[in-house]
This record gives structure tokens, C-alpha cells and sequence, in this order.
């Protein structure tokens, strides 16, 4: 497999001073593998959101490309504008625009409403700057009324001035392929990188994935289940599920991979040694 294919890593910004010097380590090494970018996620209405602009300046500030998540719900377009001069002015050229969600308890639902319309603001507010990356959904996001509105709301932040889209991870190959051809059918020419989930532990993805819409498929999940708390074979069984879900997708033309580090180093490189991702020079 050829090492240029470009992947990108994504963090959430640690809650600690402990956890800012793990990620410190965890970068180190995920950066010798030469990825395109690193991108930090955003909290909604959080009190997170400073820690977020802290890891980007940060990876900012050890010469790798660094790309905030930035999400609109709950924030007024000042706040928004704001954050965006403070990136703009920090030379930051590449944003993962979002809806998000709500906190429970988080009263105001904002002023832009959903992330089409983030992306046009980005657009009116500073043209041509950034790099904007939206989300996608292969098996659909769980709020959506149906897979064609989904579909259409997907077009409408394509249209609004996304450049590319990364999508939720998933398991099952075919439904990004139906996606793909369903936006090919629509027009929809910007790449649509994989989201791609490393299998660490077993049990905390399959709660995760509940909330988030991604299908376990029944035989993987069944084969976890049965390993019980064996986690050499969970990880072992993950590694090999989720690199075979890779190796396919790039032989099905993938433009790239989107790797959910979850902050850890040795999944993400276990994935791309096992690729032929890893720089060789
Ligand atoms: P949208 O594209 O706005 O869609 C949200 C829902 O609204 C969909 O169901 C869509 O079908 C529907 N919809 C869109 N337009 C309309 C309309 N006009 N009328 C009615 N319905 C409409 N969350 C965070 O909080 N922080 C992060 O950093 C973060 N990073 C992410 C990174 C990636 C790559 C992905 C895939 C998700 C990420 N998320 C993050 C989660 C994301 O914020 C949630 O999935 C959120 O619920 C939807 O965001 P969106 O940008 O996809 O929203």
C-alpha cells in the first residue's frame, strides 16, 4: 500500500495537567508517522472549550497542523466570530465545523442551528481561509428524519463551502460505500474520509456507539463477548477487524483515513504498521 495516502488524528482536549503531559507523549509518537493533521475535538457549551484552543496552540507551537473542531450550537455568532478571528490571527487554516450537541441543562440553543449554517458563516467571515471539514454519516445520524434528509442536510453544508468531510466511524463497509454513491448521485464531489475507531475495549465502545448511531455489527459483536476479559484477544481480534476495514476501504478508493486516537498512541500505529502507513525514510 502506497505511504502517501493522507490520514489525519484526532484528540479531545485532556481535562488535567496529567493528562496534557500524557498527550504530550502520545503526540510525540503519533507524530513520527507523518499525519496530514491533528485535530482537537470542541465541547458544546463545555468548560472544555479553552483546553481545546490550549491543544491546538500547542500542536500549533511544535510545527504540526493543527485542526480545531469548532461547533455552533449554544453559542451566538459573536462568540462564534470571536473564536474564529482568535484562529485566524493564530495562522490556523484548517476547522472541523460542527453542529454539536447539548450538554443536558445547557439552555440556549444558539444562533446558528445547524452546521450548514456554521459553514456559511465561516464562509461570509473569512472567506477562503480555512480549510473547512464537515461530518458525515454513513448509517445516518441518529436525530435525522430519514437517510434522504439526511442525505440532503450533508449536501447543504457541501454546498455552503465544505472542502471535505469526515465521517462518523462505522464497521460496516457497504453502508460508506452506499453513502458514497449516493452523494456521487447528488453531485457531491468532496472527499469523504473515514472515520476510523480502533477497538481498545470492547464494553465502553459499545455504549459509545449506542449514543452515537454506529452499528456493532452482531458477529464482531458476539466474537467480543465471547473473549470476555481476555483484552490481549480483544485487542488482537480489534486490530485485525479494523485494519481489514481500512485495507478495503482504501482498495474501494477511499481519499484517506481519519483515525479516533482516543488519545493513545499504540492502537493508532498498530493500525498503520499493519497499512503500510508508516514513513519509511
Ligand atoms: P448537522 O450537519 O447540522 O446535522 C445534525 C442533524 O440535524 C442531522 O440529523 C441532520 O440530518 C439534521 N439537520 C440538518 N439540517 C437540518 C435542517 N435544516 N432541518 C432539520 N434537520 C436538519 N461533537 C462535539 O460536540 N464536538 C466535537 O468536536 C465533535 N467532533 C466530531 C467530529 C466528527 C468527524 C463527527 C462525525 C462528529 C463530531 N461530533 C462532535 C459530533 C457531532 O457534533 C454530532 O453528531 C451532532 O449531533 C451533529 O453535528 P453535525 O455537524 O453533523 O450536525
Amino acid at each position: 500500500m502506497s505511504t502517501k495516502t493522507p490520514f489525519s488524528i484526532e484528540f479531545f482536549p485532556p481535562q488535567t495537567a496529567d493528562g496534557a503531559e500524557k498527550l504530550r507523549a502520545t503526540r510525540a509518537k503519533l507524530a513520527a508517522l507523518k499525519p496530514e493533521f491533528f485535530s482537537v475535538t470542541y465541547g458544546a457549551g463545555g468548560s472544555t472549550q479553552e483546553r481545546t484552543f490550549e491543544t491546538v496552540f500547542e500542536i500549533q507551537g511544535e510545527g504540526l497542523e493543527a485542526a480545531p473542531h469548532l461547533s455552533c450550537i449554544g453559542a451566538s455568532r459573536a462568540q462564534t466570530r470571536e473564536i474564529l478571528t482568535r484562529y485566524q490571527e493564530a495562522g490556523i487554516r484548517r476547522i472541523v465545523a460542527l453542529r454539536g450537541d447539548l450538554p443536558s441543562g445547557v439552555g440556549f440553543a444558539g444562533e446558528l442551528r445547524y452546521a450548514n449554517e456554521l459553514v456559511e458563516f465561516i464562509r461570509t467571515e473569512t472567506g477562503d481561509h480555512f480549510q473547512i471539514e464537515v461530518a458525515a454519516y454513513p448509517e445516518y445520524h441518529p436525530q435525522a428524519k430519514s437517510p434522504r434528509d439526511d442525505l440532503l442536510a450533508f449536501k447543504r453544508k457541501v454546498d455552503a463551502g465544505a472542502n471535505s468531510a469526515i465521517t462518523q466511524y462505522f464497521y460496516n463497509l457497504d453502508a460508506y460505500l452506499h453513502f458514497r454513491d449516493e452523494c456521487d448521485a447528488l453531485g457531491i464531489t468532496i472527499p469523504i474520509v473515514p472515520g476510523i475507531m480502533p477497538i481498545i475495549s470492547f464494553s465502553k465502545l459499545a455504549r459509545f456507539s449506542d449514543a452515537c448511531g454506529a452499528e456493532l455489527p452482531r458477529w464482531m459483536r458476539l466474537k467480543f463477548e465471547a473473549f470476555g476479559d481476555d483484552s490481549d484477544s480483544i485487542k488482537a481480534f480489534g486490530l485485525d477487524v479494523v485494519s481489514e476495514l481500512c485495507a478495503k476501504l482504501l482498495a474501494e478508493g477511499a481519499p484517506g483515513l481519519h483515525f479516533y486516537s482516543m488519545n493513545q498512541a499504540a492502537p493508532t500505529i498498530a493500525l498503520c504498521e499493519r497499512l503500510g502507513l508508516v514513513p519509511t525514510a
